[in-house]
């Protein structure tokens, strides 16, 4: 997590966790679901993070705890902006964090229930400006056919409903409606998961040219690796809410360390029918309501070794640029 700029957001420690009640007429706290634990990362200007894992490892609560969606139970989130304005997006409370929601979106998955269906694209795109005050009138009607454009979208489309158009169009609305008050940062959230291949690739590119064009930030949370091979700069894998790798994206791709992180680029599937296919990742993901002790993917790790099951590894880095929370590494070296 070093760089000669200084990040834009510097998360530390994040964690948000969820008790869980027991039934009947008297309540009481029978667990914890660790949804997002210790996350730490930094994210620099202009960067494109990936945050990749499987169905419950706590991507989503992780985007929605740094973007205040959701009150993290303990950590640090630290903006850092261009015009000096510099905040623990954690620490604030509800109405400190007005000024901070203009700087910082996000990107929904769905864009078919994402889009409120009563109200025309016009309104859809404008909303930001009108609740923050920020323009009216002619003002307000040129912005939005601006961004409309910048989203490959046209000015005449303003009037329609969202059901008028296909999906990958309603995703392109989406877009607009998140960067109409101009973020800095904006979490992505499975932002092409549901559209078809083909128009995946369009959204692909129209987030990467909005990104140049606009000087974006980008948090954006996948499953699918090989979505995020074209879009990210670095990569973070999680699993059962941590953070295990994290690396330069051409690295992890080329030279993947952590066995959680191995396994998931060998379930990807191979168009070269020549190329054989190792798949390791056998078992259930880990609860994360009941995490097993030590290191939580040890049931399922083809690596483990008696350490694994006792002590939990911590993610460290390797001096350049990569980290990875396994005892491997302390083995190997
Ligand atoms: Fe596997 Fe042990 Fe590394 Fe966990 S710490 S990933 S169980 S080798």
């Amino acid at each position: 997590m070093t760089s000669a700029v200084a990040p834009l957001l510097e998360v530390r420690n994040l964690c948000k966790h969820f008790p869980v009640f027991s039934q009947g007429f008297v309540k009481r706290q029978i667990g914890m679901v660790r949804a997002a634990d210790e996350i730490s990362f930094d994210l620099y200007p202009g960067e494109t993070l990936g945050l990749v894992g499987e169905s419950g490892s706590g991507k989503t609560t992780t985007g929605r705890a740094i973007l205040r969606a959701i009150k993290p139970t303990s950590g640090c989130a630290r903006f850092r902006f261009a015009d000096g304005m510099d905040v623990d997006a954690a620490a604030l409370s509800e109405s400190e964090l007005k000024p901070l929601r203009t700087r910082m979106q996000m990107i929904f998955q769905d864009p078919f229930s994402s889009l409120n269906p009563r109200m025309t694209v016009k309104d859809i795109v404008a909303e930001p400006l009108v609740i923050h005050r920020q323009a009216r009138g002619s003002e307000l009607d040129d912005m939005v056919d601006d961004m409309l454009r910048k989203v490959g979208l046209k000015p005449e489309h303003r009037n329609r409903y969202p059901h008028a158009f296909s999906g990958g169009q309603r995703q392109r609305i989406g877009i607009a409606r998140a960067l109409i008050m101009r973020p800095s940062f904006v979490v992505a959230d499975e932002a092409v998961s549901a559209l078809d291949v083909s128009v995946q690739a369009q959204v692909i590119n129209l987030l990467h040219d909005l990104q140049q064009e606009l000087g974006l930030t980008y948090l954006f949370i996948a499953h699918d690796l090989s979505v995020v091979r074209h879009i990210c700069d670095r990569v973070a894998v999680m699993y059962a809410g941590r953070i295990v790798e994290l690396a330069p994206c051409d690295e992890l791709f080329a030279d993947p360390r952590h066995p959680y992180t191995r396994a998931l680029l060998a379930a990807v599937p191979n168009p070269d029918p020549d190329v054989r296919m190792s798949f390791d990742l056998s078992g259930e993901v880990a609860d994360p309501g009941r995490l097993p002790t030590g290191c939580a993917f040890h049931p399922r790790c083809s690596a483990c070794f008696d350490r694994c099951s006792v002590d939990r590894p911590e993610l460290k880095d390797d001096g350049h640029g990569r980290w990875m929370a396994c005892h491997l590494q302390d083995r190997d070296n």
